[in-house]
């Protein structure tokens, strides 16, 4: 069987991973470092042949253009010479993957003197190498295979680390898409807008194209829950969420801002256009109530305030947000259920 092979059931019977954990390791590519007998002589010694995951550079000059196009999770470099060594932390910073298992493989070691592989290994992990071992030269019986079995178990660390890597970036994915969406409605909450908007406004100016704000808010909302509870208020607040989203564009940025009340950025939009969405959407929620229960109908309205960016509008969307919250409010002072657009501000 082929020694990855081995590696990665070895793995799985121990950790007992699942069909998407091993899909990962699977992923997991080997790249190997050195001058072409070094290659063959590992590849003889380990990998039985080469398939897909394993791939080898014989040109130091290569070596992270090579890990740009592979991207691979572990790195065996033959280590010749010890100012090789701190190569490895050269790599990792310059590749910017401070996570690749980078294994140092001395090919020729004479083994005369019991304490230079000890040294070498302090010096090479001192120097940014995750692993170091000496094959000794010529090597046979059970020296041979013992030490191929230490070079298959440090691939077998990496192969743990890079699954633990990439466990925790997954995590981090999940945790800060929770981090920035609201629960309720599923869309993207006010931490999401406050890191989102200066992005916009900042997109805007450099392609000079117009970016408006809508900011809506439900009518008498409070209303809804003393008269129908709080389960239906929040009912109420999903489907109004379900159909004002789908009248908007892929480019459109929804989120909840609090409570009843969100905010819409409209990218490549001027104040007309703006204006003219906002009072579809206010239409849209006034013409058909919301059926919040089998036999429950529910009629509710909003009232939008509206505004576009201007050159003296600041970087992080504040006096744009404000704007529209003013408009809101006068929309609310008007009799609810409008739009003030920018324009009438
Ligand atoms: P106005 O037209 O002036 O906006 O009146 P309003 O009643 O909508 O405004 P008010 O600020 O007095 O009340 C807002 C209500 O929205 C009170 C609050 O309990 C309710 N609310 C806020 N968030 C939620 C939520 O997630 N679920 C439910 N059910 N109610 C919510
Ligand atoms: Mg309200
Ligand atoms: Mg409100």
């Amino acid at each position: 069987m082929y020694p990855l092979e081995k590696v990665i059931t070895a793995y799985r019977q121990t950790h007992k991973c699942d069909f998407y954990q091993l899909q990962l390791i699977m992923d997991t590519y080997v790249l190997i470092v050195g001058t072409v007998e070094f290659v063959s002589k590992l590849s003889a010694r380990v990998f039985d042949r080469f398939n897909d995951n394993i791939n080898a550079c014989y040109d130091w000059d290569e070596v992270l253009p090579e890990i740009q196009k592979q991207q691979p999770s572990i790195l065996i470099i033959q280590a010749n010479h010890k100012n090789n060594f701190n190569l490895c932390r050269k790599i990792k910073e310059q590749s910017q993957k401070n996570w690749l298992y980078c294994i140092f493989v001395e090919d020729q070691f004479e083994g005369n003197d019991q304490c230079l592989p000890l040294d070498i290994t302090a010096e090479a992990l001192g120097n940014g190498a995750d692993a170091y071992m000496a094959m000794t030269s010529g090597a046979s019986g059970s020296t041979y295979e013992a030490e191929n079995r230490l070079l298959l178990a440090q691939i077998q660390v990496g192969l743990r680390q890079t699954r633990q890597f990439r466990d925790l970036i997954q995590s981090n994915i999940v945790l800060s898409t929770i981090a920035v969406t609201d629960s309720l409605t599923q869309i993207k909450n006010r931490c999401a807008l406050k890191s989102e908007l200066p992005e916009q406004i900042i997109n805007a100016r450099l392609c000079d194209q117009p970016l408006s704000v809508i900011m809506l808010d439900v009518d008498h909302f409070k209303s809804v829950n003393d008269n129908h509870g709080h389960l239906v208020g929040d009912r109420t607040l999903q489907i109004l969420v379900a159909r004002l989203r789908n009248q908007l564009r892929v480019q459109d940025g929804f989120f909840r801002y609090g409570g009843e009340e969100f905010v819409i950025i409209l990218p490549n939009t001027e104040a007309a256009s703006a204006r003219d969405i906002a009072e579809r959407l206010r239409r849209l929620v006034d013409k058909q109530s919301f059926i919040v229960q089998p036999k429950e109908r529910l009629h509710i309205t909003i009232s939008i305030g509206v505004s576009t960016l201007d050159l003296t509008d600041d970087e992080q969307g504040t006096s744009l947000v404000k704007r529209a919250d003013q408009n809101l409010l006068k929309a609310k002072a008007a009799g609810r259920n409008q739009v003030i657009p920018e324009s009438q501000s």
